[in-house]
């Protein structure tokens, strides 16, 4: 089994002494403490606009938004707009202008932003709201009405009321690799008594979605069955030790998870507070349920997995990604050298009066929470430490967002002009050629970067190791080397990509060339990283167990052999461990560096000193040489572990399955098992399907086991798999296919009250479903009824309360997973009857009664002009509630109408019947309608409806308006009076459709 980390190891022929602490005290340039922060915040903005152009003097700038508007430059102290943005994830745009909004748009004037993809119009937003007196806030009503903002080159317009546009921005929206995360409830005992989680870890995901750069759909955030841990006290150091322990041995074979979070019901209460998180290394993690900072914790190490540094006076920092305050202290992430924040722009949120020790992130940046459409003020960076912030307190810096962004898409930044980005087809041969050869020679590729595969880090001008097949000796060579001849054992041999080694000087780990190729071609195309790479398949093992602070001694944990390819063994360069692989005749075979880090990394409440210290973690995995007879670990020449390995590996086999077998929940696995030693341990797993993996068990030494398959998926074709260690050599089998019943979907959401609505208020609600089988259902498996009739398809409910009386009204979830088993909840949303949002003037009526016949438009924005796309809504509800409604409406055809978001029904209605226009498929919903197009379009909708009310008038436009003014629809003078060639607003839509509507209805 491989973790996290995979290592390699490479005999060094001279065994060099490597002074690893000392040096960067002295030389670092600042120190801790007695620190004074700036007094004035930063104020300019960086000139550089990547791809933006005013054509109106009055815009000031076009802001694209998925968490940041600006960055903060931690070398100048300058923001710079950010130009990095992740494909089918949440986008805000925020429009600032020189001059108040008010006097830019005046009183009629439509203000909108074309969205262009590829050279077509996606679709057209209207904003939603003004974000202050300077700035409008746009944001599609859900992510299909932008396209799902696919990946693509971007061009946002904006439109004042001009037939060109006053101002855009181009930039491109790249495809971000998947994150996925294991998310484990365990049954904690607190001193014998025991507790389990509530629900609350179930929908912790929420700042995962809301923080990285990377499609919501990329996430996986994986609801685990429960670990039992009742056996084992937490509040001991040993106890902690063995759940993290016991986490991390649920990460797959094939390193699927990104992390796994472990959650506890309660803080660990110590001598002098409590313990609300901790790790001794990833991607293990345990998280406090009870805790206000629960979801900061989990972005934070989540964000660690990735080699984003702490940003608290004492952590793991890793200065390289992201500046920690100035002066403050901790150990290089990797090293373990001590580190300092040597940028004296960058301060703590502490000095600016905000939340949080991480650095500031300004208003000035526009933090924006996208998915939950609110501004975040007063925010620090999430790589700071606890300090009882609340969930959206804290954020993601830009120095992150960068980071992440660049580790997840591949490339350096959205607009074309802002660099070169890594290359496009990382994989080819040429680009690596050349790439090789300018980095050995003073390169021309300064721009173009890649990303070190273990830790993320920018590798440029990287030194390159060639390693001698025969001995294992390892010195300095070039990438473009075909060949070598070993100075210690005189071997010729090839040089290739599983030989060749990259050295990462952030995380001092060497990375065999075809990994490290691999890795960056996979980045760059969006698709997974960390693929298997090309190679040969090598014995690899896996050493684990722990290292006691006090004596210094090894304990082992079990240790497992298996194949493994060669390009995805990684090794450190030096460390302060070695493990050594003896043959019979005591030669040494090979050997492989590590480090320990006694310092687990913990959260607490504030003011507490305690920190468990007890135990180093243990975690190689490295070469096995097969003729390999004894393994021994040195520190500072001394042997800390000597172990004898068998020369054959255990042999198992499942007993008592049979193909097809179709079991229960409770099922009792047995085996057969024999080896050289007597002792032999046993890892169970099981796989609903392909590479998806559940340890079961762990470290079983019977042979048999009773499993509780009753959380776990179902599956109709799956297997379980058995790992049998002797201590260190590992025989493995797999049994015959079975069945296992399936489960069914699961109600995350729930309502602690009933939530009230204004019968002028949308009801908007989004219900989260788990299935264990297919992950979350928010799509066409889910659907809502209302009184049995059907209301709406996917998780998200959306109700216009005028359609419902004032009262409690009870709408049925029901969700259906792909094996036909379904769930259903009912929540319940009252109706008040407060019309106090309605206009308190001579419209009020009128409006009521459009609203309460079900034409929706939004209230707040009564005298801004209606849209297109708005009155095509308006005219098909006309069409259909009161006009034609037993016939069946056409379907829908796709490119009809091509810029209106996706599948918009009412746009293609309109253009279908010949009511409305669509010029080579644009309908340009965004775009305003005079008072004459809009009554010509509302009076084609009579003639289709009920053309006797029209026998009396002819065709001609003075007739249409004699109809309208002998019905009442216009008034002869005041506020409803007809002006052709005004824009028309929202209040006079609603006005005339109410009135047209008691017509048909008198
Ligand atoms: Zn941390
Ligand atoms: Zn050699
Ligand atoms: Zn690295």
């Amino acid at each position: 089994m491989i973790k996290k980390h995979l290592f390699i190891s490479i005999i060094l022929s001279l065994l060099f002494v490597f002074a690893l602490t000392g040096c960067d005290d002295e030389d670092a340039a600042v120190s801790g403490g007695a620190y004074e922060p700036p007094e004035t915040t930063p104020a300019n903005f960086d000139e550089i606009q990547p791809g933006f152009t005013a054509y109106d003097p009055r815009v000031e700038m076009i802001e694209i938004n998925q968490s940041l508007s600006y960055g903060f430059d931690v070398d100048t102290g300058e923001f710079f707009l950010l130009d990095h943005f992740a494909a089918g994830k949440e986008t805000a745009i925020f429009v600032t202008f020189k001059e108040s909004v008010n006097s830019v748009l005046g009183n009629q004037a439509s203000c909108f932003i074309n969205i262009v993809k590829d050279g077509g119009t996606v679709a057209q937003l209207t904003w939603v709201d003004y974000y202050d007196e300077y700035t409008l806030y746009f944001q599609p009503k859900n992510m299909a009405d932008a396209g799902n903002w696919s990946s693509g080159a971007y061009t946002f317009e904006l439109y004042l009321g001009e037939d060109t546009p006053a101002a855009v921005r181009t930039t491109n929206f790249y495809d971000a690799k998947e994150i996925r995360i294991f998310a484990v409830p365990v049954l904690t005992n607190y001193s014998g008594r025991i507790y389990s989680c509530t629900s609350a870890w179930q929908s912790a995901s929420d700042m995962i979605y809301a923080t990285f750069p990377t499609a919501k759909s990329n996430i996986d955030y994986v609801l685990g069955p429960e670990l039992n841990m009742a056996d084992v006290d937490i509040t001991t150091d040993d106890g902690m030790y063995d759940l993290w322990d016991s986490l991390r041995k649920l990460q797959t074979p094939n390193n699927d998870y990104t992390v796994i979070i472990g959650f506890i019901p309660y803080p660990i209460e110590v001598r002098d507070g409590a313990i609300l998180g901790y790790t001794y290394e990833l991607p293990a993690v345990i998280v406090s349920e009870d805790n206000s900072e629960m979801m900061n914790t989990i972005i934070h190490e989540i964000a660690h997995c990735y080699g984003v540094g702490d940003e608290y006076e004492g952590g793991s920092l890793n200065t390289k990604v992201n500046t920690p305050p100035y002066r403050m202290s901790g150990q290089d992430m990797y090293s373990y050298r001590t580190v300092y924040g040597e940028k004296e722009h960058v301060v703590s949120g502490f000095d600016r009066g905000v939340n949080g020790e991480g650095s500031m992130i300004y208003p000035e940046q526009r933090p924006f929470y996208v998915e939950g459409r609110s501004a975040l003020p007063n925010v620090s960076s999430y790589m700071g430490s606890g300090t009882d912030a609340e969930a959206f307190e804290k954020w993601v810096s830009s120095e992150i967002w960068i980071h992440l962004f660049r580790s997840f898409t591949g490339q350096s930044g959205g607009s074309v002009i802002s660099g070169i980005s890594a290359p496009s087809d990382g994989g080819s041969d040429e680009f690596w050629d050349d790439y090789w050869d300018d980095s050995s020679s003073g390169n021309d590729y300064d721009d173009v970067w890649v990303r070190c595969p273990n830790c993320c880090a920018c590798i440029q001008n990287p030194e390159v190791y060639v390693e001698c097949e025969s001995c294992w000796s390892l010195w300095e060579a070039s990438a473009s080397d075909s060949s070598y001849n070993c100075n210690n054992c005189g071997t010729n041999g090839r040089c290739d990509g599983d030989n060749l080694y990259i050295y990462c000087d952030s995380c001092e780990y060497l990375i065999s060339i075809d990994y490290f190729e691999s890795y960056n071609s996979k980045v760059q195309a969006g698709g997974p990283a960390m693929q298997k790479s090309a190679g040969k398949m090598v014995k690899a093992i896996e050493i684990t167990g722990y290292i006691d602070s006090e004596d210094g001694s090894f304990t082992p944990l079990p240790w497992y052999t298996y194949d493994e390819l060669s390009s995805e063994l990684i090794t450190r360069k030096e460390g302060d461990y070695c493990v050594y692989f003896f043959d019979e005749r005591d030669r040494m075979l090979y050997s492989s560096y590590f480090n320990v880090n006694f310092g687990a990394q913990i959260t607490t409440t504030e003011g507490t000193t305690y920190s468990p210290q007890s135990k180093a973690p243990v975690n190689v995995v490295t070469r096995f040489p097969e003729n390999t007879a004894r393994i021994v670990i040195i520190k500072d020449e001394g042997e800390v572990y000597s172990t004898n390995v068998s020369k054959t590996d255990p042999v198992v086999s499942f007993t008592g399955l049979k193909e097809g077998d179709r079991l229960s929940d409770q099922v009792t696995l047995t085996w057969e098992a024999s080896g050289e030693k007597d002792e032999l341990f046993f890892d169970l797993w099981y796989c609903p399907a392909e590479d998806d993996y559940y340890n079961i068990a762990t470290n079983v030494t019977g042979r048999s086991y009773d499993a509780d398959l009753s959380s776990y998926p179902g599956t109709d074709d799956g297997w379980f798999y058995i790992y049998a260690s002797d201590g260190v050599r590992t025989g493995e089998a797999d049994s015959p296919s079975v069945k296992v019943p399936f489960k069914a979907p699961e109600f995350i959401s729930s309502q602690e009250s009933v939530p009230e609505f204004k019968i002028t208020e949308e009801i908007c609600f989004d219900a989260e479903i788990y299935d264990m089988q297919d992950g979350w259902l928010w799509d066409e498996e889910v659907s809502w009824t209302l009184d049995g009739r059907e209301f709406v398809t996917g998780s998200f409910l959306w109700v216009w309360p005028y359609e419902l009386a004032p009262g409690d009204h009870i709408f049925t979830c029901t969700a259906t997973n792909s094996a036909g088993m379904s769930a259903e909840k009912d929540f319940t949303f009252r109706v008040l009857d407060d019309e106090s949002d309605l206009p308190d003037d001579w419209s009020r009526e009128d409006i009521k009664n459009a609203l309460s016949n079900g034409f929706v438009t939004s209230i707040n924005k009564l005298d801004a002009p209606v849209t297109r796309g708005q009155y095509a809504t308006l005219m098909t509800t006309l069409y259909w509630s009161v006009l034609y409604s037993d016939d069946p409406l056409p379907d829908y055809i796709e490119n009809i109408v091509s810029d209106c978001g996706q599948d918009d029904y009412d746009q293609f209605l309109m253009v279908h019947l010949g009511v409305m226009e669509a010029k080579d498929g644009k309908f340009e919903p965004a775009k305003p309608l005079t008072e004459k197009e809009a009554a010509l379009i509302m009076y084609r909708i009579v003639c289709l409806a009920d053309p006797e009310l029209l026998e009396e008038y002819g065709p001609a436009e003075k007739d249409i308006l004699e109809f309208y003014s002998d019905y009442g629809i216009f008034d002869k003078s005041g506020p409803n009076e007809y002006m052709a060639s005004e824009n028309l607003t929202n209040r006079l839509a609603l006005v005339r459709l109410s009135r047209l509507f008691d017509v048909f209805f008198e």
